[in-house]
């Protein structure tokens, strides 16, 4: 299959003769065998099939097959959530020792993860800014650095990152870099065409796009040499004593190793599985994101535009703006578009933001961005209040930083409603 348009519409299943049209949903927890023998290949990893959708579930997998088709990748996992996605990319990788560069300003979801969680199981992470120096990417690496982690368009600071320059840094310290492409989706960026290695989604968001279903996916482009870097991955590259000696890497190759490690391995002892429920809502989702993604830009870079000359506004941050920090770099990696969230302050700090917001009719305040509606949020009163006022602005997120996800509504309307609730305060 060949444009993504179509991918988003058929990838990832193709019925055979008198078989549905839609995917099904395979709502079994269990799958049947005739004999011991052909149920022990599957526990062996000697054939493929579904023994328990703990792991595994033929509705998710056709989800996944979709994804991967659109990210360009060679295999690719359904979680129950994006922050399962990142988790288990990331622990695919790490363990007890080991270390993790990642930009500073991602999602404060993954920032917590990363910086308190993870740090918890002995795995230590030291933060860059996206725009920093070569001179601070290139001290960040560490001899224990087993991966280097971005996000293509951050939430909520929407810095844009340079995925060439941060896949050539860990490349040169013979690790991967894994980019979770929330926001931007394969639509409007694929980061294996620029370096990245694994690619991660909260398909919570635009993938599903109408607010319905929680859920994540890893993506794996199948390129990175696992056995080229043996003594940094044993995970891949030695016995997996838990799984009768299979050493993934020789096994499955690059093109299958990091996914059937994370479901084999991870799936199992975790079972952050997505429902095969709300596989097929991400379904129904994907079919239209190519559709979405596109009205999604035009209403951002409209409201984007309205608010940049108001002035109540104190500031705008969207990359498809052209006095935009990261314009340039949106031009070379989101040439068709980057996204419909939209971040700015609003004069008068933290309570004029909140004043503003409850002014909306059209756009309610939400913790969640990327679906149908709009919807704004104030992160520093919300989702990023674990946070300190320092980690605050080295996440890129101030105190008086609004959020809005412009939804799939009139333009017009949109623009209009701001301006009412602007003109109140
Ligand atoms: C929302 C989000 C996550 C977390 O995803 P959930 O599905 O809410 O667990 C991770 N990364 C980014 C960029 C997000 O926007």
């Amino acid at each position: 299959m060949k444009h993504i348009n179509t991918i988003c519409v058929q990838g990832g299943y193709t019925p055979g003769n008198g078989e549905p049209r839609q995917i099904p949903i395979i709502q079994s927890t269990t799958f049947k065998y005739d004999t011991s023998e052909d149920m022990g290949k599957l526990f062996d990893l000697e054939a493929s099939g579904y023994f328990y959708t703990r792991l595994q579930n033929p509705t998710n997998d056709l989800v996944a097959a979709k994804i991967a088709a659109l990210e360009g990748g060679t295999a690719a996992m359904l979680t129950s959530s994006g922050q399962a996605a990142n988790f288990m990319a990331l622990f695919n990788l790490c363990s007890s020792g080991d270390h993790i560069v990642a930009s500073s300003t991602i999602y404060g979801g993954t920032f917590n993860l990363i910086d308190v969680t993870m740090r918890k199981m002995g795995i230590e992470t030291t933060f860059v800014a996206p725009d920093c120096t070569d001179a601070e990417l290139e001290g960040a690496f560490q001899e224990n650095t087993k991966a280097v982690f971005g996000e293509t368009i951050a939430n909520p600071a929407l810095t844009v990152l340079d995925i060439e320059r941060f896949a050539a840094a860990a490349h040169a310290h013979g690790v991967p870099l894994i980019v979770d492409n929330t926001f931007a989706t394969p639509v409007n960026c694929r980061p294996f065409d620029w370096g990245a290695d694994i690619v991660t989604h909260s398909t919570t968001k635009y993938m599903d796009g109408h607010g319905a279903a929680v859920g994540g996916c890893i993506v794996d482009s199948g390129k990175f040499d696992w056995l080229a870097h043996a003594d940094k991955f044993p995970g891949l590259c030695t016995p997996d004593e838990s799984y009768h000696g299979i050493t993934y890497a020789e096994k499955f190759g690059r093109e299958g190793a990091f996914i059937t490690k994370a479901t084999a391995q991870l799936m199992r002892d975790f079972g952050c599985i997505q429902s095969p429920q709300n596989a097929f809502l991400l379904n129904l989702g994907l079919e239209s994101l190519h559709v979405r993604m596109k009205r999604h830009c035009e209403n951002g870079q409209a409201v984007a535009e309205f608010l940049d000359g108001h002035p109540k506004i104190a500031w705008v941050t969207y990359c498809g703006l052209p006095g935009d920090k990261y314009h340039a770099l949106a031009e070379k990696y989101l040439p068709g578009g980057s996204c419909g969230v939209v971040s700015f302050g609003v004069r008068g700090g933290r309570r004029a933001a909140e004043a503003f917001m409850k002014h909306l009719r059209l756009a309610a305040i939400e913790t969640h961005v990327a679906d149908a509606r709009t919807c704004c949020l104030h992160p520093a009163s919300s989702t990023h209040r674990q946070m300190s006022d320092e980690q605050l602005l080295a996440a890129g997120v101030g105190p008086d930083l609004v959020r809005m996800s412009c939804g799939l509504e009139d333009a017009g309307d949109l623009i209009a409603d701001i301006s009412q609730a602007l003109d109140q305060i």
